[in-house]
């Protein structure tokens, strides 16, 4: 039984570095989709901005017109003003001078705000492209860094595969399945130290006759709570104690 324990455990070592190994390229992997994701979002972002800016500056040349007309219709008013006779007329055309020129500072002050939110939204968007590179550039250094990870795994983990299936043959099939079935059911370990009497799987306590049984090492014990293969080693437990009594 012991044997076939340190089998199960060799075992379950060599699956668990397969299984570290695909989980960090494929963890890099989430990284990278992530980062495409908010590349993404920011090129939307990018180009709405970039929408609202070319409005504001069409606003702001057909503002830069209206101001061109009014300037115009000054010149006019002006010169009639300069040829006018009589004083009702004369009045009239003061106002409309009046317009035109209150027209005229009120366009100058629009033109003059609105350039300069432009060239505020200019900069910020000028920081935001710049961000947008670096990231994509980030992504694609990534990306390759997981191509060239994910194809240098294939030689070991085929490697600790052929070494699996090779100790595979030397365990007793039934609890090979009870081994696949946990393994298959939960992520991580499906044999775990219970040394200690407690079992490291769940951290639940043993019962006092099922770890006397497990001690007995005659056949393949399982947690209760979890259902994961439990193993007894003396030396662990006797380490645990010493721990245990100088904690005391
Ligand atoms: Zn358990």
């Amino acid at each position: 039984m012991k044997e076939q324990l340190e089998k199960l455990i060799e075992l379950q070592k060599i699956d668990l570095a397969q299984e570290a190994l695909r989980l960090d390229v494929e963890t890099r992997r989430q990284k990278v989709e992530s980062d495409s994701d908010l590349l993404q979002d920011l090129g939307q972002a990018l180009e709405k901005q970039n929408e609202r800016m070319s409005e504001t500056q069409k606003l702001i040349e057909s503002k830069r017109g209206g101001l061109e007309e009014a300037k115009k219709g000054l010149g006019h008013a002006n010169t009639k003003l300069g040829a006018v006779t009589n004083s009702r007329d004369y009045a009239a055309l003061e106002r409309e001078v009046e317009t035109f020129k209150k027209s005229i500072a009120q366009a100058e002050t629009e033109i003059e705000q609105l350039s300069s939110a432009l060239t505020e939204a200019q900069a910020g968007i000028d920081k935001q492209r710049e961000e947008y590179e670096a990231l994509r550039a980030e992504i694609e250094k990534n990306q390759q860094e997981v191509d060239a990870a994910a194809a240098s795994i294939e030689d070991r983990v085929a490697e600790l595969q052929a070494k699996a299936a090779e100790l595979a043959k030397s365990v007793n099939p039934q609890y090979l399945a009870r081994y696949r079935f946990i393994r298959s059911k939960r992520p991580g370990a499906a044999v775990v130290s219970a040394s200690g009497g407690t079992c490291t799987g769940c951290h639940m306590k043993l019962q006092p006759q099922a770890f006397i049984q497990l001690q007995r090492q005659n056949s393949l014990e399982c947690c209760q709570n979890c259902q994961r293969i439990l193993y007894y080693d003396a030396a662990e437990a006797e380490a645990l104690h010493a721990e245990g009594n100088n904690k005391i």
